[in-house]
Order: structure tokens, then C-alpha cells, then sequence
């Protein structure tokens, strides 16, 4: 995966990632579906820094892909970093929508299912369990397999 190169390029020391999800997008029923992922990495990059590389990455990998394939979106988001709570109007930490969206619980609740929610003080698994997102997400393979 080319986002995960540049991220570790960029300063980030990948660790477990999950496999490829194929995801149903929200409404009519023909719009083509998401493809998700989750990743784990340490890294000495601040959450701001951190903001930055996604977005440098989500700009240059977006702009490449219109050119080679036609139309397609790259979105990478922060979901939690470390137990920190960040509220600020362009950087919100855990991600504001991680505990009601199962294309993002599902792949992190496969590398990350003890980790706790630091705001809701709940495992990701158990919001796993409780998210009433019905949105299929079907697992597709290892990265690696
Ligand atoms: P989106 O288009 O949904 O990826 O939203 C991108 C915007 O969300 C960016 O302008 C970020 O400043 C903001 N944002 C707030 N919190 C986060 C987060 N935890 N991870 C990524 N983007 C975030």
C-alpha cells in the first residue's frame, strides 16, 4: 500500500494492520463500495504533525490516483493516539464518529479489540458490539495474504 509507505516515510513506524474491508457506503445503493483499514504505529510525531502527514499523503496520493485511474479518494484518519482527548475545531481525538461507524470499529477491533475508548472508557470491541450501524463490512483479505 503506497499511503502506508509514505506514512512510514514520513515518520511513522507501522505495527499491526489490519486486513482489507470492503464497506457499504451510506444511501443509494449504487455508488461503488469503501475499501478500510486500520493501522497501529508509534510514532514521535505530535497529533498536529501527525494531522499534517495524513493530509499531505491524502493530497498527493488523491491527486495521483485522479490522474493514473480516474476519480477516487484516499481518507485517512486519526481514530485515537495513545489515551490523549484532543478537542480542537480541525483536530478531534478519538475521532468523533469511531464509536458509530462499524466500516472503522471493524478493522480496529481486529489489531486493537483491549484498547480503550479514553473518553468513553469502553473497549473497542464492546463498541463493536453495541454500534447499530447495520452497514455491511466484509472482511477481504490479510495485506499480506
Ligand atoms: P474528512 O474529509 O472527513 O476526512 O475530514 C477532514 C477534516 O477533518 C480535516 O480538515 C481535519 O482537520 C478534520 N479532523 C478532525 N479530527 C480529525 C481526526 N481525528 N482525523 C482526521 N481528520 C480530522
Amino acid at each position: 500500500m503506497e499511503a502506508l509507505a509514505r506514512l512510514s516515510q514520513g515518520g511513522l513506524r507501522i505495527g499491526k494492520v489490519s486486513s482489507l474491508y470492503r464497506t457499504e457506503p451510506w444511501g443509494r445503493g449504487d455508488q461503488p463500495w469503501f475499501t478500510n483499514l486500520a493501522v497501529e504505529a508509534d510514532t514521535h510525531l505530535s497529533p498536529r504533525a501527525l494531522l499534517a502527514l495524513c493530509q499531505r499523503v491524502e493530497r498527493d496520493l488523491g491527486r495521483m490516483d485522479r490522474g493514473r485511474w480516474g476519480p477516487r479518494e484516499l481518507d485517512i484518519d486519526i481514530l485515537l493516539y495513545g489515551g490523549e482527548v484532543i478537542d480542537e475545531p480541525d483536530l478531534i481525538v478519538p475521532h468523533p464518529q469511531l464509536p458509530e461507524r462499524r466500516f472503522a470499529l471493524v478493522p480496529l477491533a481486529e489489531i486493537a479489540p483491549e484498547v480503550r475508548h479514553p473518553v468513553l472508557g469502553r473497549a473497542i470491541a464492546e463498541l463493536l458490539a453495541e454500534v447499530r450501524d447495520s452497514r455491511r463490512v466484509l472482511r477481504l483479505k490479510g495485506i499480506t495474504s
